[in-house]
């Protein structure tokens, strides 16, 4: 039934209903799938932190920062903010709780809703969901490589297509030798200043890093000849990069140095990687990234901790996936059956045929009417459901202690013992319902 609706969702957000919130559930499962055979485990943290932890933690020169926090203040008049990110929350979590604890490792996964107040085009929203991981402690290249190919894993388990994704890797240096590098490159941004769009003739004393990512094709050309970090590392940098790329080089993943990747956020240190795809999404073609962030825990009040991770943003991978054709098979739910009343005295006993059925197997759904339908409607209703099979409850069988099983494919149908229902569905796990697939539709607003 059409409405006439009072009230929009806000702008830059939308709601998951049906296939979008089948998708977002299919790249959950599948994450936690994944990440569980490299250690990792789930954690949630508020969806809002106290205002410093973002401004200290991803830096108070970042665009996130700087223009696109949704920061509020509570009854009290403290300044908080909904999270841009997780991975500052996580560190403040694992600060808080010593999460590292003893062994000096934490491997944690997140997937939620982020917040972030841009100008909403297609893959890019004001409310859009991450998918993330951390490894919090260890600081050997192995570390960097594994949560890349964790990654790259991911994707590949999720089916998007190897050859549609590229994945770009660089370095961002450390205390050592990024200083000196940030200096030279903002000379040579002074030094091109009339060249440079208003927005990056600033960065050359804020952020000049930020410039590389700049889309303007003016900035670009000045860019492109540009002293690029990767000439400037200090040996240990250098030496643990070469380190990291062998090791993917070892796994056999394919990957692109990019001299010019520099993520958004300013806590990275040495490696940083991204995941692009290469058509079908235009602009915001980087379906998730992340890096080595080493001074976050000092910068957040904690004892000096290494730290790496990534996230990945659902709406991006879900276009994506939409692109490749790819269709998203549902994430392994149970079989569905349908237990039909034949008549309004049985609609009891379908009930709870029903709740018997829940309660005793693992495998199956079962649902029943809750409208007061007829038989015809509740066929109608089993098939809207894909049931494989529809139980069902009529006054001859129930009088002998019986219902009638009917498979919705082949249309056959089995008398069998009304106390026997959940047994013989456990002995069918083969019985497909309509349909066990879904496709994404699309995810902007
Ligand atoms: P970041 O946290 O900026 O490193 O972004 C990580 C990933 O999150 C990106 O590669 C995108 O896939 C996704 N992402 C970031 N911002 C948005 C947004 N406003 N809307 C949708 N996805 C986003």
């Amino acid at each position: 039934m059409a409405q006439n609706p009072t009230y929009q969702a806000p702008k830059g957000t939308v709601d998951l209903t049906g296939d979008s919130a089948r998708a977002w559930e299919y790249l959950n499962h599948t994450a936690a799938q994944v990440f569980s055979r490299y250690g990792y485990e789930l954690i949630c943290t508020p969806i809002f932190e106290a205002t410093e932890v973002f401004a200290r933690g991803i830096g108070a020169a970042t665009d996130v920062v700087n223009k696109e926090m949704y920061s509020f203040k509570d009854k009290k008049g403290r300044s908080l903010t909904l999270r841009p990110e997780n991975t500052a929350g996580v560190v403040r979590a694992a600060i808080q709780g010593n999460l590292a604890g003893e062994a000096g490792l934490a491997k944690l996964y997140y997937a939620g809703p982020m917040f972030r107040y841009e100008r909403p085009q297609k893959g890019r929203q004001r409310q859009f969901y991450q998918i993330g991981a951390e490894a919090l402690g260890p600081a050997s290249p192995e570390a960097d490589a594994e949560m890349i190919l964790m990654l790259w894993n991911y994707f590949c388990t999720l089916g998007l297509p190897v050859v549609n994704m590229e994945l770009l890797v660089n370095s961002m240096g450390c205390p050592q030798c990024r200083p000196a590098y940030r200096e030279h490159l903002a000379d040579y941004l002074r030094d091109h200043t009339k060249e440079l769009c208003p927005e990056c003739q600033t960065r050359a004393d804020t952020n000049p890093l930020r410039a590389f990512d700049c889309k303007n094709p003016q900035c670009q050309t000045v860019l492109a000849t540009a002293p690029k970090l990767s000439d400037a590392l200090c040996d240990d940098c250098a030496s643990h990069q070469r380190q990291v790329t062998a090791l993917l080089e070892a796994a056999g993943v394919t990957y692109t140095p990019d001299p010019t990747l520099v993520r958004g956020l300013d806590y990275y240190t040495r490696t940083v990687f991204e995941v692009q795809i290469k058509d079908g999404l235009g602009a915001q073609n980087a379906l998730g990234g992340g890096g080595r962030y080493d001074g976050l825990f000092e910068q957040l009040g904690g004892k000096p901790t290494p730290g790496i991770g990534f996230a990945l943003g659902f709406e991006r991978v879900a276009l994506a996936l939409d692109a490749a054709n790819q269709y998203l098979f549902s994430a392994g739910g149970p079989r569905v059956c349908y237990v039909a009343a034949a008549d309004a005295a049985l609609r009891g006993r379908a009930f709870g045929l029903a709740q018997t059925i829940r309660t005793s197997t693992q495998k199956w759904a079962a649902l029943c009417d809750l409208q007061n339908k007829s038989l015809k409607a509740q066929f109608k209703a089993a098939d809207r459901a894909g049931a494989a099979v529809v139980v069902i409850v009529g006054a001859d069988e129930f009088e002998a202690g019986q219902v009638r099983m009917r498979n919705m494919q082949t249309h056959a149908e089995e008398l069998i013992a009304f106390d026997g229902v959940a047994r013989w569905l456990d002995d069918h796990p083969e019985l497909q319902g309509a349909s066990n697939q879904l496709s994404v539709s699309s995810y902007t607003s």
